[in-house]
């Protein structure tokens, strides 16, 4: 038998390569990421695919590096959407940072084990540091908890079901529970609700007014109403910056009502939540302090690469209580309401040192520099909105944030269908991403300025191509 484990032994002893191997295999991944960052600029940031071979080629064929690396130049990192690329201004893509790469590497080098705070005490503060920060920055009280996500729509999933068990709503109740959304709340809303069981609710679409903020008046009466036919009204959700326009709605005046009617109070922050740290944008977000449950996303507007997001519920206890379980054979790890582990607060229990890719970066260049390529991103998209109306655009609301939406009137024609015709051609030409929305049957092209690599330059480069497009497309 010893034979035959040492034997199992050498083959497997690959998988632990020496210094040298390791410097050889980094050098070549170093080289990679250098020529993919290097390029950037030149790079389309959207390229249609075309016949992808990788599906052709088999996972048990082991390659060399090179081999694997070539992959990823001539077909992975080839088409599709480029999110680094400083031209993506289609849905909302931070980038990615460096620096967060870095703290990736290192957690899976090192590999700890966020699950439980007794496996790895540190590693966790670093996760509660981020969490705890977020938690001054829009005002919540120290009781209240919070765990770093994959994203926003599992963050809104945690906090739906924390919202559903803090107000205790059982199978037989809920069909009279009521929900209140505007159209502009993300589907991920929705989504948590059905995956939560919540799916017989009865949701209220509340008006939204000519800037897409949830009407308050609408609101209100719509409540007593449904308070005065005997239904329970039980949930509203806010958005601080819709995916569609940016939109941030009445957050202090709907924060009051829910707090009289004793609602549970969401905000969906994800994309908007971090622009708290500009000076000049925080009066916007007055009334956040008063959500029961906030997500915000850092792999948005802290332009962290994808995987990051973050939900805080304000009384932390429902958090836990809707989350923790013990098994017998973690008795060693002694998880309980003085101890808390990140598994206690999440549905997920292994877990990698989430918080390193963030922590990593606030740490190496410090808050202000977060906080300055927010303002950058925010003005930008102001002189756009400007800019869009000297071509001749019509424009929605002006941004609250770094989202617009416009669209191009043509004279006895269908407006809808040039526009689409529009981002069709941009998409076509590959050197900007853009997105479309429709709202109320009405086509927008929309722009989602929030790469950290999207300056003026790159503003003015799409504002080129759209005009060039517009004179192409009324010319044919
Ligand atoms: C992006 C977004 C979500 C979903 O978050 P993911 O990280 O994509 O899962 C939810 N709500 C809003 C407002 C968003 O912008």
């Amino acid at each position: 038998m010893q034979d035959e484990i040492l034997s199992l032994q050498r083959i497997s002893e690959s998988l632990e390569p020496p210094e040298k191997t390791r410097d050889k295999l980094f050098e070549l991944v170093k080289d990679y990421a250098n020529s993919f960052l290097n390029n950037l600029e030149t790079l389309p940031a959207y390229v249609q695919a075309e016949k992808i071979k990788i599906k052709t080629t088999k996972l048990q064929t082991a390659w060399s590096i090179e081999e694997i690396l070539e992959c990823l130049q001539t077909e992975v990192d080839k088409y599709g959407i480029n999110p680094a690329s400083p031209g993506h201004l289609g849905y909302i893509a931070g980038g990615g940072i460096f620096a967060s790469a870095l703290g990736d590497f290192l957690a899976d080098v090192t590999n700890r084990f966020t699950g439980l705070t007794f496996a790895s005490p540190n590693a966790v503060a670093i996760e509660n540091q981020i969490i705890n920060w977020t938690k001054e920055l829009i005002g919540f009280p120290t009781e209240a908890l919070g765990n770093l996500t994959s994203g926003g729509s599992m963050a809104n999933l945690i906090a739906i079901i924390t919202a559903r068990d803090a107000h205790n709503i059982k199978a037989s109740q809920v069909q009279k529970s009521v929900v209140y959304l505007s159209k502009q709340t993300h589907h991920s809303i929705q989504k948590a609700l059905r995956i939560a069981g919540l799916d017989e609710c009865v949701v209220r679409y509340i008006q939204v007014d000519s800037n897409y903020r949830i009407n308050y008046n609408h609101l209100q009466s719509q409540i007593n109403k449904d308070q005065k036919s005997g239904l329970k009204p039980f949930l509203i959700v806010a958005s601080c910056g819709t995916t569609d326009t940016g939109a941030i709605d009445p957050l202090n005046t709907i924060g009051q009502l829910a707090k009289e009617k004793n609602i549970w109070y969401h905000i969906d922050a994800a994309y908007g939540g971090y622009f708290i740290l500009c000076d000049k944008l925080k009066h916007k977000f007055r009334g956040i302090e008063l959500a029961d449950s906030i997500v915000m996303d850092p792999h948005k507007t802290l332009f962290m690469p994808y995987g990051s997001g973050l939900v805080i519920i304000r009384n932390g206890i429902k958090l836990f209580e809707s989350f923790h379980y013990t098994a017998n054979y973690l008795q060693d790890a002694n998880t309980n309401i003085d101890n808390i582990s990140p598994a206690d607060l999440s549905p997920e229990l292994t877990k990698h040192s989430r918080g390193l890719r963030m922590w990593l970066p606030l740490k190496l260049y410090g808050i202000e520099v977060f906080t300055a390529a927010l303002s950058e991103k925010h003005l930008l998209a102001k002189y756009f909105y400007k800019k869009i109306q000297e071509l001749g655009f019509e424009v929605g609301p002006p941004p609250d944030l770094s989202i617009c939406i416009y669209r191009m009137k043509i004279d006895g024609g269908d407006d809808n269908l040039f526009n689409a015709q529009l981002v069709d051609a941009i998409q076509q030409d590959g050197r900007i991403f853009v997105s479309s929305t429709t709202i109320d049957d009405i086509f927008w092209i929309r722009i989602a300025i929030a790469c950290f690599r999207t300056h003026l330059k790159t503003i003015d480069l799409y504002l080129n191509i759209l005009n060039q497009k517009v004179i192409e497309l009324t010319n044919t």
